[in-house]
């Protein structure tokens, strides 16, 4: 997804690096749009862009901090975070982000029949989407892998807070879910801090903040198939999420193999859907209910957006 063009007046770029594929990228810079300012700073977080635009020049710094914060409990990219831990002893005492975002995973695999599964950590190992050493692996690895997905293999003690595994080998990859909750997050910060107005784009996970000099805020989803804009999405106070199988994807054989699984077969999902955009009251559900809809395909995924309020969906077939 992008979000509007401004004219750059001013850029500072400065480049720091960290872990093993990252390297962050931070620029702002001064927009003058229809001769108003605004603000835009971008940062390279959570395995993406993270843009930040506000008529006030605090937004990027405390959108930023509180993203960083969410990044660090809950990467799995990150050795330290409490998903890191978790993933690796399969028993943990967690704080409440984790605890939340969660629970809120598994009632979305209930919501979906399994299709959105934060437990597919071990099929985005097994495929190479983790080290982006893409493979096509046996059947009798992926029938393995399988022994190890699904929510119901974890449990959740809410009076001492501990998260347990019960299955040995279970790795959680909240991929499909973190950038919604950590905008959700820092959304609550910029309103604490009296912003009332600002854009967030984590990626593809947008949140629009109020609106933009009294016109809502504008973003275009992307062609899947092609450069350019495919539709424009005006929003205000609304979040909004792309899932697609144009950006994290390998060919094998003439086949498409994306990031997006199906939890049911292990296999990348394929010959239906290639983009979905979701627009949501809050970031978290967008990014859980593109997703979903990805793997559900349209019909079945345009049936479960129903039942969410002020949800709706724009679905893509090939
Ligand atoms: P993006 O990461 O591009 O924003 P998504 O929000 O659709 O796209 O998330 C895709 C990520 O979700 C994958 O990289 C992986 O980490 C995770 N994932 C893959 N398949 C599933 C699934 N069936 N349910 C939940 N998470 C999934
Ligand atoms: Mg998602």
């Amino acid at each position: 997804m992008q979000s509007g063009k401004c004219k750059v007046r001013n850029l500072k770029v400065k480049v720091l690096s960290f872990g093993f594929t990252l390297c962050a990228l931070s620029f702002a810079f001064l927009c003058g749009c229809q001769n108003r300012q605004l603000y835009k700073d971008t940062r390279v977080m959570m395995g993406t862009f993270i843009e930040v635009t506000s008529p006030e020049e605090k937004a990027g710094s405390i959108a930023f901090a509180e993203i960083k914060r969410v990044e660090e409990i809950l990467s799995k990219y990150n050795p330290q975070s409490e998903i890191s831990l978790l993933n690796k002893t399969g028993k943990l005492k967690v704080g409440p982000d984790t605890m939340y975002i969660l629970q809120k995973s598994k009632e979305f695999w209930l919501a979906t029949n399994g299709a959105f599964d934060v437990t597919v950590g071990p099929l985005m190992d097994l495929w190479g989407f983790t080290t982006k050493n893409y493979r096509v692996p046996a059947e009798e690895e992926i029938e393995k892998a399988l022994l190890r997905i699904g929510m119901d293999k974890i449990s959740f003690n809410e009076k001492n807070n501990v998260v347990k595994f019960n299955v040995r080998g279970v790795s959680l990859d909240l991929g499909a879910i973190a950038k919604g909750y950590a905008v959700d997050c820092a959304v609550r910060k910029l309103k604490e801090a009296g912003v009332t107005s600002c854009l967030i784009n984590a990626g593809g996970q947008i949140y629009a903040l109020g609106n933009k000099f009294g016109k809502p805020w504008k973003v275009g989803i992307r062609e899947p198939r092609k450069p350019g804009i495919k539709q424009y999405l005006e929003l205000e106070d609304q979040a909004a999420s792309t899932s697609g199988d144009y950006e994290q994807y390998f060919f094998n054989n003439g086949s498409r193999y994306a990031h997006i699984f199906d939890p049911k077969t292990g296999y990348p999902v394929q010959g239906g859907v290639i983009s979905v955009t979701i627009i949501a009251p809050d970031g978290l559900t967008a990014d859980a209910l593109s997703t979903s809809v990805f793997v559900l395909g349209k019909e079945k995924g345009a049936n479960l957006t129903k039942r969410f309020p002020g949800v709706k969906a724009y679905i893509l077939q090939e």
